[in-house]
């Protein structure tokens, strides 16, 4: 234990975002660190459990509670509190290969099984994880990790979001040499073009492609697999592939005029902001700009949050969020018991600000859109909704209850329907009922011989420390293909 009874010493603190006002005027990262002094008497308040849910990455309830990478937390929270801070950073990774975006980005599954939360405040996980990681970019320990041996075998992983970049820097460990194939312009999938820069700055991605880059593995961006390069030669060419192309077919809306102009899809609207930005600081007109205007937001998940930060940066004149499902309870209720993941309501960065400007939380809970209408010249002018009732279990809309919203932007955040389906056809993959590719949770491996899949593309639309979890484990699994397959030592 960091210091006995360190939990009724200090209280839970997290360090203040940065100030509404302030941050909605640039695109920088919103959170701040705590001074280290501070957050190791953070790290003080874990009792390192006997039975340390935290880490322990356990279905409950339906919902994964703890850890998924089985991080050794507690371990990690008693060497940030004793000043051994290097010792903390190589506990870390020793099961998580990029912790500073999990430090960022994660909903922190692991504080929602916390111990101390039973009749407390849980530990402040996360935000030791992020004093951890990035004192050690601070201070140069975070070095390449070269293998001692190469294997003399190739494995193609295509796609760069965070499943295929820690399914290429495990693979790299084991000495396998690994080629990253990925079509957008610059690698990090989701992370790059998808979670926006106030959450994720895109140098943090960067900094990290260096050290892989540094450790052998070799990125080819804007190499699009199944168009500028087939799968069958990459079959050809390499010893085994892994497939990490993610879920981002999205969920359309059918509504009476959704084809009016002005009306995208939630990462299309996300991913042209990203890349007007780190191209030319949003000067080359490229973005789908939110100026001035009234924006709805259709889907109240962290894909709409997300739309809704990026609106109000844009300058939006108003935004709102609709939701067609009830609103989360603000506390667990007796169904959802502690150690599970709380199914409770957040108020995350977007709401805030968007509160703090316009007075109000823009989610609007139980409603549907039913009609959108337009101008003479084709573009968006306003939606119309009604309002849902799911006492009986199922959806009955309520007459008399419809609505028209001003509308000159709609962005469509509803959910995801698997991975596109060029590479699945050319490969002639199966795939679940959901759509996604279809690999057992312990082989990885497709109904293709030598062809693995992981992360989005396998799980459906997650987090990204699944995505992390899931390419570390693919990449084990793929190394036991090659190592079986010949005499690779
Ligand atoms: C807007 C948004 C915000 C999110 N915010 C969070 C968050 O805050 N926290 C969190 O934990 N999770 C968040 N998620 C979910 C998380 O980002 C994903 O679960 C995670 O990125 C999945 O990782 P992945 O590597 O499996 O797939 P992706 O990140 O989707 O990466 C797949 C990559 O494969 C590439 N690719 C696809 N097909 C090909 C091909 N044929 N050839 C070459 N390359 C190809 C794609 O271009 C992409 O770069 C968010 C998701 C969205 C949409
Ligand atoms: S990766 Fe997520 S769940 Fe795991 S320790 Fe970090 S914040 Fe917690």
């Amino acid at each position: 234990m960091a210091k006995l009874l360190g939990f009724l010493e200090y209280a839970r603190e997290l360090s203040a975002d940065r100030p509404v006002a302030e941050r909605i005027k640039d695109w920088a990262e919103f959170h701040t660190a705590m001074p280290l002094e501070e957050q190791r008497n953070q790290s003080a308040r874990c009792m390192d459990c006997g039975t340390a849910f935290c880490q322990m990455g356990l279905f409950l309830g339906g919902v994964a509670s703890g850890c998924p990478l089985n991080n050794f937390i507690p371990e990690w929270n008693e060497l940030l509190y004793l000043g051994l801070d290097e010792k903390a950073y190589h506990r870390l990774i020793k099961t998580s290969p990029f912790p500073e975006f999990t430090s960022r980005v994660c909903p922190a599954l692991c504080e929602g099984s916390c111990t101390l939360g039973l009749n407390d405040d849980a530990v402040t996980t996360k935000a030791n994880e992020f004093t951890i990681i990035e004192k050690a970019f601070e201070e140069g320990w975070v070095k390449p990790r070269l293998p001692k041996t190469r294997t003399g075998k190739k494995v193609a992983v295509v796609g760069a979001g965070p499943s295929g970049l820690a399914c290429a820097e495990i693979l790299n460990q084991y000495g396998h040499s690994v080629t990253v194939f990925e079509k957008d312009d610059r690698p990090g999938g989701l992370l790059m073009y998808g979670i926006p820069n106030m959450k994720l700055d895109k140098s943090v991605i960067m900094r990290r492609i260096a050290v892989m880059e540094a450790e052998g593995i070799q990125f080819r961006t804007s190499v699009e697999v199944g168009k500028d390069i087939s799968s069958a030669s990459l079959k050809d060419e390499f010893d085994a592939v892994v497939l990490c192309i993610g879920a981002k077919k999205p969920r359309d809306l059918s509504a009476e005029g959704r084809l009016s102009k002005g009306i995208y899809f939630a990462v299309d609207f996300l991913a042209a902001n990203t890349k007007s930005l780190l191209d030319s600081n949003l000067s080359d007109g490229k973005a789908i700009s939110a100026k001035g205007k009234d924006v709805i937001v259709i889907g109240g998940g962290d894909t709409g949050t997300d739309c809704v930060g990026t609106s109000i940066r844009h300058g939006c004149n108003s935004v709102i969020q609709l939701e067609i499902l009830p609103a989360p309870p603000v506390k667990r209720g007796a169904s959802n018991p502690w150690p599970e993941w709380p199914k409770i309501q957040k108020t995350d960065y977007g709401q805030e600000e968007s509160i703090e400007l316009y007075g109000q939380d823009p989610r609007n809970y139980c409603l549907t859109t039913k009609k959108i209408d337009h101008d003479e010249n084709g573009y968006v002018k306003s939606l119309h909704t009604v309002e849902v009732d799911w006492s009986s279990g199922s959806l009955k809309e309520i007459p008399g209850t419809e609505k028209e919203w001003p509308a000159q932007l709609v962005l469509i955040a509803m959910g995801f329907l698997g991975p596109e389906e060029t590479i699945i056809k050319e490969l002639a993959l199966a795939q679940n009922s959901r759509s996604n590719i279809m690999a057992d949770e312990d082989s990885y491996s497709t109904n293709v011989e030598g062809v693995f899949a992981a992360g989005d593309a396998r799980r459906g639309q997650s987090l990204v420390v699944w995505a992390i979890k899931e390419g570390c484990s693919a990449a084990k699994a793929c190394d036991a293909y090659l190592r079986a397959k010949t005499s690779v030592q």
